[in-house]
């Protein structure tokens, strides 16, 4: 596996692979890989000739007082995981190799990056679309892969590409969780045993959240009652959002009448935790 810290020398490796006609699939990641980042590596290494991850905490998507500074990081056990899935090439830039001085151009998506993390997050999405619009001109994949575990930026990311004509295919793939339901996230590192403990009233609210929707209740205002309850129950839980949307324009509905999705953001402590459900008709 090639382990990429500058741009030209990713560049240099895919002008080969596209010369031998080779399709490119890449993963775009913040590091300390664990099981869901694994799944995505998995889906393209199945997919295409060549699997490309990018390993990079970026930090024009994380606001003042993020936790940027303290974001996990791991790249040697990072490295290890995407060797032993088959990964070619690992790219794990400097910010300064990705945002040169003076840099001051940006891609943004309206609409939907107005509700749910967009609301608490303002920059946040600006910066998503803005790395992974350079990761895919870097990288020139055919294919790129996005967990539902960040719905809001599976839709935005797959509404960009829509949008501006972009040559890629956006693979969404589902939420990898630990056995008893919390959905794998590098930052559930943070949580101490017994905050660990309390992270599982999310999993638990959205699964009653979902047998509600899928037994028929049409009232969204109703179910995100029953699901702000539920958390409500955990002393250690403080909401953030608990958002019904429909899953084309992410706009609140009061009325479940269409394809929806129905995701939380929950400070348990100081941790901010997102989990979600999407229901097709
Ligand atoms: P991150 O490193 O948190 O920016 O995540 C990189 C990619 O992995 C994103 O597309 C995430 O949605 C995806 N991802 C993170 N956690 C999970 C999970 N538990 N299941 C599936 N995909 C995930």
């Amino acid at each position: 596996m090639l382990v990429a810290e500058k741009i030209a020398d990713v560049k240099a490796n895919v002008k080969v692979w596209k010369k031998e006609g080779k399709t490119i699939g890449l993963v775009p990641t913040m590091g300390y890989l664990h099981e869901g980042h694994a799944s995505l590596i998995q889906r393209a290494r199945e997919e295409n000739d060549i699997v490309i991850v990018s390993d990079f905490v970026n930090p024009i998507q994380f606001g003042p007082k993020e936790d940027l500074a303290t974001y996990p990081r791991d790249f040697e056990a990072d490295c290890k995981l995407c060797e032993s899935l088959g990964a070619d090439l690992i790219f794990h830039p400097e910010p300064s190799e990705m945002y040169e001085d003076n840099f001051c151009s940006y891609v943004g998506v309206n609409t939907l990056s107005e509700n749910l993390c967009g609301k608490s997050r303002p920059i946040h999405f600006n910066g998503v679309c803005t790395v992974v619009t350079k990761l895919f001109m870097i990288s020139e994949a055919d294919r790129a892969y996005f967990g539902q575990k960040d719905a809001q930026q599976l839709a935005i990311v797959s509404r960009m590409v829509r949008d501006l004509n972009y040559n890629i295919e956006i693979i969404g793939c589902p939420i990898i969780r630990e056995e008893d339901g919390l959905a794998k996230s590098s930052r559930n590192t943070y949580l101490n045993p017994e905050e660990r403990q309390a992270a599982l009233i999310l999993h638990k609210a959205l699964t009653r959240g979902e047998e509600m929707v899928r037994t028929g209740e049409k009232d969204a205002t109703k179910v995100k009652a029953e699901i702000t309850s539920i958390i409500e129950s955990e002393p250690k839980a403080k909401i953030d959002y608990v958002e019904i949307v429909d899953w084309n324009q992410l706009q609140p509905i009061d009325t479940i009448d269409q394809d929806i999705l129905c995701a939380i953001a929950v400070y348990i402590g100081k941790v901010r935790l997102i989990d979600n459900f999407i229901v097709t008709e």
